[in-house]
């Protein structure tokens, strides 16, 4: 599932590509076929991403809302576009670019008051400017939840997945079951301050690393090196050599050190 940070980076490159242009807006496969033709020919005045989610804004009260979900994919390629395939949702297109959207879990068009309804259920995004950490504390200091579960809970944060989930709680050696409200506000603060700066990395990688420099081999970042826990279930720990656990959580798979994060 693409994470907070992939969905900036569509934001920025839409903005690059997109934004400013008169679009053409279809709907091969037919099942937003009424919203492309209400976008089509308008110009695309914003692209901006909260959490998971993408917004464009055409104007007159015309917002597209995208979630990708566990399987979509936005493409974005120099013209000329090739012939339409498949369940092709919406293609964009200006006079330079395409971009195709599949698979999307949600892809409609909202007014202005559903666009702010949507953005009232947010957690603050560590990827906006003024997102208030407080917010999200508030939230986790009063539940008695698992601090994994609050962190992957849209409305206490916005835009952090499994990867990221994963490897801040092992960064700030926070057990996974620790209930949110016996989380250090201190603790909590040094989190927050984290994601942001491991968030912005991954908007400008295009990809998610959290080992420091110190605890993986030198060079070049591989995908076996990157992170601390995520999928590194019964390998050692980088920083104490015990074996990384893993279990299911709401659906989702935890990874984490019984011997760090405890
Ligand atoms: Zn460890």
């Amino acid at each position: 599932v693409p994470e907070g940070h992939s969905l900036h980076r569509l934001a920025r490159e839409h903005r690059r590509l997109l934004v400013g242009h008169e679009l053409r807006a279809s709907s091969p496969q037919g099942r937003f076929a009424e919203g492309a033709a209400l976008i089509d020919g308008h110009v695309l005045r914003s692209a901006d991403a909260y959490g998971k989610h993408l917004f464009h804004d055409y104007g007159a009260g015309r917002h597209l809302h995208v979630h990708l979900g566990l399987y979509g994919k936005w493409v974005s390629n120099p013209q000329p576009a090739p012939e339409p395939r498949g369940a092709l949702r919406l293609r964009l297109e200006s006079q330079e670019t395409y971009a195709d959207l599949r698979g999307a879990t949600a892809c409609e068009l909202l007014t202005g008051a559903e666009v702010r309804t949507l953005l009232a259920r947010l957690g603050p995004d560590p990827l906006r400017r003024g997102s208030d950490p407080d917010l999200a504390w508030r939230r986790i200091s009063r539940s008695r939840a698992p601090i994994a579960s609050l962190l992957m809970d849209q409305s206490v944060v916005a835009g952090i997945g499994n990867v990221y989930r994963a490897e801040l709680l092992f960064r700030h050696r926070v057990d996974p079951y620790l209930p949110g409200r016996d989380l250090p506000r201190e603790t909590w603060d040094a989190m927050w301050a984290d994601l942001v700066v491991l968030m912005r990395a991954g908007v400008k990688a295009g990809r998610i690393v959290t080992t420091d420099p110190a605890d993986r081999p030198a060079g070049r970042v591989t995908r076996e090196n990157a992170h601390y826990v995520y999928r590194r279930t019964g390998l050692p720990c980088r920083v104490c050599g015990t074996k990384v656990l893993t279990a299911e959580l709401l659906a989702r798979n935890l990874y984490w050190c019984p011997h760090c994060q405890q």
